[in-house]
């Protein structure tokens, strides 16, 4: 949990981090006390934020989360805004991410940005002149389906999901090793060529400027290995959109939420 106060909105003073409850009466909690301390008596005037998982439409609730159930179906947006009093703006976590890369990171100065992040699952947006693109229930690329009757997806357990390939908990699932502690090349050469197929396939539905890849596995994933196999079967389209890597790091949510408070 990521908390930080805009007091120009165009910056953020240090961010408050945490690890968030399981709990969302103790999240809730530990949210406002930081919220006080953080704004410090003056007024609130948006807040705007991301939690992972899909959201129900209106954007007010989680619907499913593996990694926090018991915050499934609470009442995330108007707690908030009965303790706040003013409009709060929910989205996913990665889309918010995707919209700090679009804005002013790895993707400022293109229309349509591509964001995946390749971290413990994997998720993305599509991110269009600044702002998270219409949908009706989200974006999910980490569960799309890359290889038929494959892996089982480590989040939801249906085969072949490209999130059963490359995403943190596939890979410590397949070689029983923290990420971090894998020092073999043909393991992210292999990583490298699975991420490349959802690539391929989010350029297709998507058709964006550029591709950012961002989350905790690509900084061991070789990106010109990703871009080696997407330029051989990304043969439809004359030219491939420029994959870079996402620039922001861990604050590129803020950075997300920002952008989106400014326009609440
Ligand atoms: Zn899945």
């Amino acid at each position: 949990m990521r908390l930080a106060v805009s007091r120009d909105e165009k910056n953020f003073e240090e961010p408050k981090i945490f690890q968030t409850p399981k709990d969302f009466n103790e999240g809730m909690s530990l949210f406002e006390k930081t919220v006080l301390k953080l704004s410090d008596g003056e007024k609130i005037k948006a807040v705007a934020g991301g939690i992972a998982g899909p959201l129900n439409g209106k954007k007010e609730m989680l619907v499913n989360s593996p990694n926090l159930p018991g915050w499934v179906k609470k009442p995330l947006k108007k707690t908030i805004e009965k303790f706040i009093g003013v409009p709060t703006n929910i989205e996913n976590d990665a889309a918010i991410v995707g919209l700090g890369e679009a804005v002013v990171g790895a993707g400022r100065g293109y229309s349509i940005v591509a964001y995946i992040t390749v971290s413990t699952g994997v998720g993305g947006a599509r991110i269009v002149d600044g702002k998270i693109d219409k949908n009706v229930m989200g974006f999910e690329p980490g569960h799309q389906i890359i290889e038929i009757n494959g892996t089982l997806c480590p989040t939801c357990g249906i085969p072949g999901h490209l999130e059963g390939y490359v995403s943190g908990m596939a890979i410590m699932q397949k070689y029983g090793k923290n990420p971090e502690d894998i020092t073999d090349d043909g393991i992210w050469d292999e990583a490298a060529y699975y991420l490349a197929f959802g690539v391929h396939n989010s350029i297709l539905h998507w058709s964006p400027d550029v591709v950012v890849l961002g989350g905790s596995m690509m900084k061991s994933i070789p990106l010109e290995k990703v871009t080696d196999n997407l330029h051989k079967i990304l043969t439809i389209f004359p030219k491939a959109p420029t994959v870079k890597r996402a620039e922001l790091g861990d604050i590129g949510g803020l950075y997300g939420a920002l952008s989106m408070a400014q326009n609440i």
